[in-house]
């Protein structure tokens, strides 16, 4: 493999979707680092083994997104031991579903810290240098719930609705410069987030979606890297949904 190939950073890198997106990226030839909360230690090294066995090399770095400081010191980490980052892909998420009227501050905070905050977070310390390198993907894991609205989550909406914005004003900030800023926002995945839900919910969930069944996280990872490769060059400030017709406008 070239020494030259370009470098990933996936927050939530371990999670569902993230593994897919790891996979995918380092099939096509990127060198990706999954970024991992602390509290996922124990998972790591199950995680490790069925990457090795899947033949497929992903490094792995701890970090808290919900902290600038932590974000901050993962940043330069990464590229102290591999070089300059070149795609970012802010991909950790938490949920903390509850009616406005159930709602308090900490609930709010925790998830607009985790979705929303950790993608400025993550991207800041590698942002001034894809400018000055002239090169730049910034892909952004939204929701088809940002997009739309969803009872019960106006703390997950406000934060996936606001990453998308945070994408708006980065595209024309890196357009002149070579970096591009993308959402991608899936509908309804079969993953652990949407294996949490209760049985009947997920089922009328399903029922909804014009194409009947949860998207797999292979097809996120298919939109980002997409979106990650070089000749997406002239793509920038898009929202992609990828929700089976769920939300169509
Ligand atoms: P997972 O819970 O499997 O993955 C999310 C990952 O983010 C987990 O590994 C989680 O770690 C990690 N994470 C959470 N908080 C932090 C933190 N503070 N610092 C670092 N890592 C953290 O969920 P999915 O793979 O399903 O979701 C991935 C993204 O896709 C999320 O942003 C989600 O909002 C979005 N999405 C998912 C949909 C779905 O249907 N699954 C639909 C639409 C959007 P831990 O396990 O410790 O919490």
């Amino acid at each position: 493999m070239s020494e030259n190939r370009r470098l990933a950073i996936v927050t939530g890198g371990i999670g569902g979707i993230g593994t897919a997106i790891c996979e995918r990226l380092a099939k096509d030839g990127i060198q990706v680092v999954a970024t991992y909360h602390p509290a996922e230690e124990e998972k790591l090294a199950e995680w490790n083994k069925a990457r090795a066995e899947a033949g497929v090399e992903v490094a792995v770095a701890v970090c808290d997104v919900s902290s600038a400081e932590d974000s901050a010191r993962m940043v330069a980490e990464v590229q102290n031991e591999f070089g300059p980052v070149d795609i970012i892909v802010n991909c950790a998420g938490i949920t903390r579903d509850m009616t406005m009227k159930r709602m308090d501050a900490e609930n709010w905070e925790a998830v607009i810290n985790t979705n929303l905050n950790s993608a400025f977070y993550v991207t800041k310390p590698a942002w001034v240098g894809m400018l000055e390198r002239g090169f730049g993907r910034v892909i952004n894991i939204s929701s088809v719930n940002g997009q739309r609205g969803q009872f019960g989550q106006a703390n997950y909406s406000a934060a996936k609705a606001g990453m998308h914005g945070f994408t708006m004003a980065l595209a024309y900030e890196g357009a002149a410069k070579g970096v591009t800023a993308n959402t991608v926002s899936p509908g309804y995945i079969a993953t652990a987030m949407t294996a949490a839900m209760r049985e009947d919910v997920l089922e009328s969930i399903v029922s909804g979606i014009p194409m009947r069944r949860l998207g797999k996280p292979e097809e996120i990872a298919s939109a980002v890297a997409f979106l990650a490769a070089d000749e997406q060059a002239y793509i920038t400030g898009a929202n992609i949904p990828v929700n089976g017709a769920l939300f169509v406008h």
